[in-house]
């Protein structure tokens, strides 16, 4: 395939650390009202959980996914990180998240608005900065909400907004986005770029927001951060193309790692955050029926021998209902 053939058009998942599983799935799944998709555990280090949540197939630019690592420390947020996750409402759903988070003892300030729309701001029980912005959903927009919850469906959550890129030096990143991502820049305000995918599939998730800190201090590893973006790419044969651009360009891209639900290459872009590109393709039905998503442990088949000893290494959960 020709490298000019292959699309980005927004983000597949944001990646974040949690100390307490249980905790984490109270929140999202109860407060929140997201869908757990997958229930598994880090292919790279089967003795703890990732979760997954989304809408309710968990279609990219939905995704929020969590490693659980049971009692690691609170991380600092800073740059060079993705410094707040923000998911679309609908603009006049704004009060009723306001009163609802309250009724779950969440603080939340709705604080100024922010390219015109209005920004909801509180942190996860990690500390994890979040966001809701109240953005004018369109019409052909993809993503679902899940709404076997206690939302109703017209205040619900409607897939990743964006995330703010906070970095001390923004140049390359921007480089990055523009000349190889092919993302456009669409807006400023104070010391906030934001960039747009410049390719549409009328998925969420298509906005970057990269903010130039130079003077905050260094953000570390840790429960309540996040550890990588993804941005999402249609097919193996696009992220075969992706895999050659980028690594024209950056050093150490990873070879394609097979996350049974998709499949995904890495690399530390030039300001520090690590940048993922994952397949839509095969999707989180790949082992489970709609119906049945997140409702019990998977795991990939190179795994699964080991099931037995890797249940018993983890910490028993409670599922959502
Ligand atoms: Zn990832």
């Amino acid at each position: 395939m020709n490298s000019t053939d292959c699309t980005l058009p927004g983000l597949h998942h944001v990646t974040a650390i949690t100390a307490d599983a249980q905790k984490n799935i109270h929140f999202y799944c109860n407060v929140l009202a997201l869908r757990l998709v997958k229930l598994t555990v880090n292919f790279d280090d089967p003795a703890s959980y990732h979760l997954y949540y989304g809408d309710e197939l968990g279609r990219p630019g939905t995704v929020l996914t969590f490693f659980a690592w049971p009692g690691a420390a609170r991380g600092r947020t800073g740059p060079p990180q993705v410094t707040a996750t923000a998911f679309s409402v609908p603009t006049d759903a704004m009060d009723y998240w306001v009163r609802r988070l309250a009724a779950h003892g969440v603080e939340s300030q709705l604080g100024s608005r922010r390219f015109g729309e209005p920004v909801l701001t509180f942190l996860d029980p990690d500390g994890m900065p979040l966001e809701l912005i109240g953005a004018n959903v369109s019409a052909n927009f993809t993503a679902k909400p899940w709404v076997a919850q206690s939302v109703p469906e017209p205040m619900a959550i409607c897939g990743i907004h964006s995330v703010t890129l906070s970095e001390r030096k923004t140049d390359a990143t921007s480089q990055l986005l523009t000349d190889v991502m092919k993302y456009q820049i669409v807006g400023s305000e104070d010391n906030r770029l934001r960039y747009q995918a410049g390719t549409n599939d009328h998925g969420p998730g298509t906005i970057v927001d990269l903010v130039h800190t130079p003077d905050i201090r260094h953000g570390t590893l840790g429960a309540g951060v996040v550890h990588h973006v993804a941005f999402r790419t249609p097919d193996d044969a696009q992220q075969g193309a992706w895999r050659e651009k980028i690594a024209a360009h950056y050093p150490h891209v990873s070879p394609v790692m097979d996350r049974c639900y998709f499949h995904s290459i890495y690399f530390r872009e030039p300001g520090g955050v690590l940048f993922e590109i994952a397949t839509v393709q095969p999707g989180f039905t790949a082992d489970q029926a709609v119906a049945e998503l997140g409702k019990k442990l998977m795991l990939p088949p190179w795994l699964e021998t080991q099931r037995v000893e890797i249940e018993q290494a983890l910490p028993p959960i409670q599922l959502p209902r």
